[in-house]
């Protein structure tokens, strides 16, 4: 018998509120703060909360609201009206602009993580059951089988037009989309002339300017042991702040709990020591790859990617021995209860 542990859609956005409701605590947005608005809603499946402040963050709010539910669509692999539903139905699809640049993005994204994170692993999120909620272990032989169709490099672009080279071949942006979406909210309500939010699209947290009182924001990290702490607070401004975490998803079968983000390498869920990845920098999109992809790097080749790449982002890496790494960029903008090592 296996049990479901992902919470069920209620109790998601009961503790998610809980959770963004110390977060805005946390920013000092206290309810004195009169121009503040807020919108909730479920969407890329996901609770999600949009916060902003001043004379435009209603309208603001409003159109960054019909932002995320325009990309949920077009991205999602579930909807049949989707760009991304109808080239994994189909194999071959001429993709909008905007498709394919993210696809694009993904695939750069890939080669330089060393296929870490990789968009063409659907077949095996879908053969754990992550898309239907049907969750199962699959055999090592079908593993095997789906294995062969997993690699950016089997992916054919000409133009706009994607071709997979192989049948069976899908694509999933789950890794990559929200956020990509934290990016377009920012710029929508940036344009609606917000210059103070907060955007919050499950794990992935995006800040515009400093927050109400001119300070930084003030971003609490999720404990993965325990979701009623945090392992840490991070300050922020005009920054993107993405966490994955084997704790979003997962389920238990035969006494063993198995998580959503998989080891391209052999199918499984990723097991190198890290319970979660929160990745800072400037961009949503990047940042929400590769915390995907840090997490299935694991602690020694997650740090040694950092520090090849030290001007474009920084991390905080909670391991399962309960140590927090935080590396040096940020590490004077980071405050915990419990002590953490820096890494340099
Ligand atoms: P995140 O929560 O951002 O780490 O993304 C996890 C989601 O991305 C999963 O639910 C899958 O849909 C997808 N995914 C899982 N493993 C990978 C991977 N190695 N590379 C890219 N996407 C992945
Ligand atoms: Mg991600």
């Amino acid at each position: 018998m296996q049990r479901l542990v992902a919470p069920k859609r209620p109790l998601a956005i009961a503790m998610l509120s809980l959770f963004l409701t110390a977060c805005l605590f946390l920013c000092g947005c206290a309810a004195k703060q009169s121009a503040l608005q807020s919108v909730d809603f479920f969407a890329m499946d996901t609770v999600m909360r949009l916060t902003a402040y001043g004379k435009n963050a209603r309208l603001g709010l409003v159109a960054a609201e019909a932002e995320v539910l325009r990309l949920d669509a077009l991205l999602s692999v579930t909807n049949p009206d989707g760009e991304i539903y109808r080239i994994n139905a189909e194999g071959s699809a001429v993709l909008s602009d905007e498709t394919a640049a993210l696809v694009g993005e993904a695939v750069g994204i890939s080669g330089l993580t060393g296929g870490a994170f990789d968009v063409t692993v659907y077949p095996l999120v879908k053969a754990w059951g992550f898309f239907s909620g049907e969750y199962a272990v699959p055999e090592k032989e079908e593993l095997e089988k789906l294995l062969r169709l997993v690699g950016s490099d089997k992916l054919a672009f000409e133009g706009n037009k994607l071709t997979f080279r192989m049948p069976g071949m899908g694509i999933d942006l789950g890794g990559i989309a929200k956020g990509y979406a934290s990016d377009r909210v920012a710029a929508v309500l940036a344009e609606s002339g917000v210059t103070c939010a907060l955007v919050s699209l499950g794990g992935n947290i995006k800040v515009l300017g400093t927050n109400p009182q001119g300070q930084s924001w003030r971003i609490a990290i999720r404990d993965p042991q325990d979701e009623s702490a945090y392992a840490g607070i991070v300050q922020v401004v005009d920054k993107a702040v993405v966490t994955s975490g084997g704790y979003e998803r997962c389920f238990e079968q035969g006494g063993k709990r198995y998580h959503h983000i998989l080891d391209p390498e052999n199918g499984m869920p990723a097991n190198g020591g890290l319970l979660s990845v929160t990745i800072v920098c400037e961009s949503g999109m990047l940042a929400d790859a590769l915390s995907t992809a840090l997490f299935v790097m694991g602690e020694a080749d997650a740090c040694a990617f950092w520090r090849a790449h030290v001007e474009t982002f920084d991390a905080v890496l909670v391991t399962s021995d309960g140590r927090t790494l935080v590396t040096a960029g940020i590490a004077d903008d980071f405050s915990a209860r419990h002590d953490f090592e820096v890494v340099r």
